[in-house]
C-alpha cells in the first residue's frame, strides 16, 4: 500500500517526467504513460496493477440487483461456490473453487445475465469449539476473528463476491431460521428421537453421523477409532424424500452431474421396499393393550417389500447388541434364538408382536429388524411355531384374509391402502431401500443451532413455539472438558417452562449437525435480511435453482444430500417452486503437491532438507534416496502449500492465473512449479504485444517493414481467423463445459497468433477487433491484468465500434462474426461426431431440415444413409457457437447395416494396429 499512496502523492503533481525519473515502475493507470518496450514484466509489476484496480473495482457488484431493471438482460445466472468453514487460513483447494466460481461469475456478467455470486461462513463446528475449550474463550470471537481473517484472503484473491448477502450461520439471525425449519419436520414428523446405537468419537467425544466414519471405523475428522454407544438422539427422516430424491437425479434439467448421480443414487440405493414403523412396549403388566408401558424413543424402523402383509407379520427379528437387548428384556432362547420381554404393536391393528434376539436371521442389508411372516417364509413358520406364537392365516387364493379392512382385496389392492393408513398414522408407509438411514442430527456440543424443543415431564418433547425464537446459546464463563454437552451445565438457561402444559422443563441440549446448517444456506443468500420468513418465495422463484454450484467433490454425498433433503422437503410444503436446488456443478478434485519422502525411514522432508543439485534429489547432509510423489497436500506430508505466500511472491492474478491453467476442474491437480513458467511467459507475451501495439500506433516505431497488398489480406484473414476460432471455442467452454484450462489454452493459442504476424498488421482494424477480444476474455480470469492492458490498449485504439469509454468489467463480451464458420455436428454410429461449416448468420437460424440438407452432402454420411431411411432430425443450436444435429432413422436392410457397422470397426481396428506398428517402428529408429 506505500507504494501505492506514494503514487497517489505523485499523481497529484501531475508531472510525468518528474514521476519517471523517480519512480520508473509505475504503472501505466498511474501514469498516464506506457513502459517502454524493453520493460520486462516483473511480479512487483502484476502487484502494483492488481493493488491499483482492486482499489477501483472495490463497488464493483455490490449494488442489489433485486430490482435492476431487466431491459435486454438474459436472465439470471445463480453462482455458486460451497461456503467456507472459517478455519482462518484459505487453503489451496479454496482457492480453487473460488477463483473458479469468481471467473465465472464474471463471464456471466459480461454476458448480460443477472448473476447472484454470494459468500457466507459455514460457522459453527468442532474445531472453533475445540479452540473455546483450549484457550476457554467463547468460540465465537474465534469464529468471528478467522471470518474477518478469511474474508481479507478472499478479497486479496480478487473475488467479487456479493458482500451485502454475506452472513455466517452462527449469527442468530440466520440460526433462528434453521430452528425454525428444523420446527417444520418436527412438525411434519419428519424430526425424531430415537435411542439407538451410535458412532461415537472418543477423541472429539461427540456422534458421528454413518457417513462420516470411514472404511476403516474411524472420524473422518479426528481419525480416532470410532466406539458404538446407545443415546438418546434426533433423527431427520430423510427416508421419507428418497424416492423422490432418487427420482430427482434423473431429472433432465440436472446438467453435468456425471459421476455424482451415481454416487447418489448408490448412496440411496433400490427404493424396492417401504417403511413401516411400530412402537414398542413393555410386557402388558395386565390385559394386553390396556396397561403397555410404551418404551420412549424405541420405535422399530421395519422395511417390507410387501406391506400388504402387515397382518401376517408374527414376529419380529433384532441383532444381538440392540437397543432393546439388555439384561430385563431378555427371556427365554428356542432354536438358537433368544426371546425379548418386548413387543411391538402393529400401527394398524395395534395387535402386539413378539420380538426376538438373533443374528442368523435373514437381515436385509442394513435394515434394523427382521421381519417373520411365516405365510411367505418357511423358516419363519417354524419359528413362530417351535416359539408358540400366533401364526397369522393371511392368504388365500391371492387374496387377503384375516387383515382387517384388507380383508378380499388381491395383494395390488391392498399395497395402495395400507401404505396410505400408514402414511396418515406417521407410521411409515412410503417407499424407501434397505440401505439409506434417517440422518442423525444430535451433537453433544455446544457450538451448533440448538434444538428448540422443550422436554417436559407430562408432555414430552414440545417445540419452542415459533415466536421465541431464536433459543439462543447461552453465554457461559467456563467450558467443560470434553465429554459432556456443555449446555448440560448452563442450568440456568436449561430451565424453562413447558409451552404447553407451563410445567417447568428443561431445554434440549443437543445441538444440531452443521450439515444441517449448511441444507439450505443457498436460499438464505437470495433474501439475507428477511426477518419474517427465512427467505421470500418471490425471491426463490426468480434466482433458484442454483445454476452452478461449483465445490469439492467431496461433498457429493452428504452436503448434496441433505440440500437436496431440504429442498424436496421445502417444495414439498409449497415453500419453493423447484425441486431440485442445483441445476449443474462444477465439481472440483483435490489440490495434491509433491512430497518427498526419505526412502528407507518413510520420514516425509520439507523442500528445505531437499538436495536438488544432483539427480535424482537426495536428503540434504545425508545424501540419502528419496521417494517422491504427488500426495494430497497435508501438513503430516510437508507438502502444504500456502496460498497466502503464493499470493504474497506473484500477486492475486498471477495466482489465480497458476490455479486455473493446465488441469481440467474435476481432475486432481498437482501443484508444480513446473508449470509457472509457461504462465509467466504468456502474460509477458500479452504485456509485450500490447506494449508494442501502443508503440506502433504512437508511430514510435521506426523499423516498421511495409508489405504488399496481398500478403496484407492474407495476414488479416488469419488475425480474424483467430480471433472468431478463440473466441466461439472460449465462450463455449465458460459457457456449456466451464473447462478453464482449456479456455486459457485457447487464450493462449490467440496470443500466438497475434504474435505471428508482422507487426505493420497493428495498424489494422482487425488486429485491433482481436486485441481486444483477448483481453475481454482474459478480464474473468485475471481482472486486474486484463483492466491494465485494457488501458493502455484504449489509450490508442481508432475503431469507433469498440466501446473504449467503458470500463473492461462492464465490457459486452465480443461476438463471433456473422460470416465466420461455425460447426454443425451430426453423428453416425460408431464414428467419432463429424462436422461440417457454416456461416453463423446461416447457422443461428438453421432449421432441421436444412441441417439435414447440409450434412446430407458429406460422402460419409451419404454413404451411412444407404439402406436407411430418416424418420426425424432434431436440432440443438447455440448461437454464435455451434449446432448439433440428432437424427433417427429406419433400416430397411438390417443384415447390411449390421454388416457395413462391422467393417468399419474392423477397418479402424486395422488402422489402429498399423499406427501401432508405425510408431514402434520409429521408436526403433
Ligand atoms: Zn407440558
Amino acid at each position: 500500500m506505500g507504494r501505492l499512496w506514494f503514487a497517489q502523492k505523485l499523481l497529484s503533481h501531475r508531472g510525468k517526467q518528474f514521476i519517471f525519473s523517480y519512480c520508473p515502475r509505475l504503472i501505466y493507470s498511474q501514469t498516464g504513460v506506457w513502459p517502454i518496450t524493453d520493460d520486462e514484466l516483473s511480479h512487483s509489476t502484476k502487484k502494483e496493477i492488481d493493488a491499483f484496480w482492486k482499489e477501483k473495482y472495490k463497488r464493483f457488484g455490490q449494488e442489489p440487483i433485486e430490482d435492476k431493471d431487466d431491459g435486454g438482460s438474459k436472465g439470471k445466472k445463480y453462482v455458486l461456490s460451497m461456503f467456507p468453514y472459517p478455519s482462518g487460513k484459505l487453503h489451496l483447494g479454496h482457492v480453487r473453487v473460488y477463483a473458479t466460481s469468481d471467473a465465472m461469475a464474471r463471464f456471466y456478467r459480461h454476458r448480460g445475465y443477472k448473476v447472484v455470486h454470494p459468500i457466507g461462513w459455514d460457522a459453527f463446528g468442532l474445531p472453533a469449539e475445540n479452540a473455546a475449550i483450549d484457550s476457554n474463550k467463547m468460540p465465537d470471537l474465534w469464529t468471528h476473528t478467522n471470518i474477518n481473517q478469511m474474508k481479507e484472503q478472499l478479497q486479496e484473491l480478487g473475488c467479487n463476491f456479493d458482500w451485502h448477502r454475506e452472513f455466517a450461520t452462527c449469527n442468530h439471525n440466520y440460526f433462528r431460521w434453521t430452528q425454525s425449519l428444523f420446527l417444520r419436520l418436527f412438525q411434519a414428523g419428519l424430526a425424531y428421537q430415537k435411542e439407538a446405537m451410535v458412532n461415537w468419537d472418543p477423541v472429539d467425544q461427540t456422534v458421528l453421523a454413518n457417513e462420516q466414519v470411514d472404511e476403516d471405523g474411524c472420524s473422518w475428522r479426528s481419525g480416532a477409532k470410532v466406539e458404538q454407544r446407545y443415546l438418546k438422539q434426533w433423527y431427520i427422516k430423510i427416508t421419507r424424500f428418497s424416492k423422490s430424491l432418487l427420482n430427482g437425479l434423473s431429472d433432465t434439467a440436472l446438467e453435468n452431474w456425471r459421476d455424482i448421480i451415481k454416487i447418489q443414487r448408490h448412496w440411496i440405493g433400490e427404493c424396492g421396499g417401504y417403511r413401516v414403523e411400530m412402537d414398542v412396549a413393555e410386557e402388558g403388566h395386565s390385559s394386553a393393550g390396556t396397561n403397555q408401558r410404551l418404551l420412549p424413543a424405541s420405535r422399530l424402523n421395519l422395511w417390507m417389500t410387501q406391506p400388504e402383509l402387515l397382518h401376517g407379520i408374527s414376529f419380529l427379528g433384532v441383532h444381538h447388541g440392540h437397543a432393546l437387548d439388555t439384561e430385563a428384556h431378555r427371556g427365554h432362547c428356542c432354536g438358537g434364538h433368544q426371546l425379548l420381554k418386548v413387543h411391538a404393536i402393529c400401527p394398524l391393528s395395534q395387535r402386539e408382536i413378539p420380538i426376538i434376539m438373533s443374528d442368523s436371521l435373514p437381515y436385509t442389508e442394513d435394515t434394523e429388524a427382521y421381519v417373520g411372516i411365516p405365510c411367505a417364509s418357511e423358516e419363519d413358520r417354524d419359528i413362530s411355531n417351535n416359539f408358540g406364537f400366533t401364526v397369522p392365516h393371511v392368504l388365500e387364493n391371492g387374496r387377503l384374509m384375516n387383515s382387517g379392512e384388507l380383508s378380499g382385496l388381491s395383494l395390488a389392492e391392498a399395497r395402495g391402502q395400507v401404505t396410505q393408513k400408514l402414511m396418515e398414522k406417521g407410521a411409515g408407509g412410503f417407499p424407501t431401500s434397505a440401505k439409506l438411514k434417517d440422518w442423525l442430527i444430535s451433537r453433544q456440543r455446544y457450538w451448533g443451532t440448538p434444538i428448540p424443543i422443550v422436554h417436559c415431564p407430562s408432555c414430552g418433547p414440545v417445540p419452542v413455539p415459533e415466536h421465541q425464537l431464536p433459543v439462543e446459546l447461552p453465554k457461559i464463563s467456563h467450558f467443560p472438558k470434553r465429554g459432556i454437552s456443555p449446555l448440560k451445565e448452563a442450568h440456568a438457561w436449561l430451565k424453562c417452562s413447558c409451552p404447553r402444559c407451563g410445567q417447568e422443563g428443561q431445554r434440549e441440549t443437543d445441538t444440531m449437525d452443521t450439515f444441517v446448517d449448511s441444507s439450505w444456506y443457498f436460499l438464505r443468500f437470495l433474501d439475507v435480511n428477511n426477518e419474517e420468513q427465512p427467505f421470500s418465495f418471490k425471491l426463490q422463484e426468480t434466482f433458484m435453482p442454483v445454476d452452478l454450484y461449483v465445490g469439492g467433490k467431496e461433498h457429493a454425498v452428504l452436503h448434496m444430500l441433505y440440500a437436496r433433503f431440504m429442498q424436496h422437503f421445502l417444495a414439498s410444503e409449497g415453500l419453493v417452486s423447484h425441486w431440485e436446488p442445483f441445476k449443474r456443478l462444477v465439481m472440483m478434485g483435490m489440490v495434491m503437491g509433491l512430497a518427498y519422502k526419505v526412502k528407507d525411514s518413510g520420514r516425509y522432508l520439507t523442500k528445505d532438507q531437499v538436495d536438488f543439485s544432483v539427480k535424482p534429489p537426495v536428503e540434504l547432509g545425508t545424501g540419502a534416496p528419496l521417494v517422491i510423489t504427488t500426495e494430497k497436500m497435508s501438513k503430516s506430508k510437508n507438502n502444504g502449500i500456502d496460498p497466502q505466500k503464493v499470493l504474497e511472491i506473484y500477486g492475486t492474478d498471477t495466482t489465480r492465473l497458476l490455479m486455473l491453467a493446465n488441469f481440467a476442474p474435476a481432475s486432481a491437480r498437482n501443484w508444480s512449479e513446473e508449470t509457472f513458467p509457461g504462465i509467466f511467459s504468456w502474460q509477458n507475451r500479452l504485456w509485450m504485444t500490447v506494449t508494442e501495439f501502443i508503440d506502433i500506433r504512437q508511430n514510435k516505431d521506426p523499423n516498421l517493414t511495409s508489405i504488399s497488398d496481398k500478403e496484407r489480406k492474407e495476414h488479416e484473414q488469419y488475425l480474424w481467423n483467430a480471433r472468431n476460432h478463440a473466441l466461439s471455442n472460449v465462450t463455449y467452454i465458460m459457457e456449456h463445459t466451464h473447462q478453464l484450462n482449456a479456455a486459457i489454452s485457447f487464450m493462449q493459442a490467440l496470443t500466438s497468433s497475434l504474435r505471428k504476424v508482422p507487426k505493420i498488421l497493428m495498424v489494422s482494424e482487425v488486429f485491433e477487433h482481436a486485441l481486444a477480444a483477448q483481453i475481454i476474455m482474459l478480464s474473468p480470469i485475471t481482472p486486474h491484468f486484463a483492466s491494465e492492458l485494457w488501458a493502455g490498449f484504449c489509450s490508442v485504439v481508432t475503431c469507433s465500434s469498440l466501446q473504449k469509454e467503458v470500463s473492461l468489467m462492464n465490457q459486452p463480451w465480443p461476438e463471433v462474426d456473422k460470416d465466420y464458420p461455425l460447426p454443425l455436428r451430426y453423428f453416425i454410429q460408431g464414428e467419432k461426431p463429424q462436422q461440417v461449416k457454416v456461416p453463423r448468420r446461416m447457422l443461428d437460424h438453421l432449421s432441421a431440415d436444412q441441417a439435414l440438407q447440409l450434412i446430407s452432402k458429406e460422402e460419409n454420411f451419404q454413404q451411412f444413409l444407404q439402406g436407411r431411411t430418416i424418420v426425424d432430425t432434431q436440432l440443438k443450436i447455440l448461437p454464435g457457437l455451434r449446432a448439433t444435429v440428432f437424427f433417427t432413422y429406419s433400416v430397411h436392410d438390417v443384415a447390411r447395416a449390421k454388416e457395413e457397422l462391422k467393417k468399419r470397426k474392423e477397418e479402424k481396428k486395422k488402422q489402429k494396429q498399423e499406427n501401432r506398428m508405425k510408431r514402434k517402428q520409429r521408436a526403433v529408429d
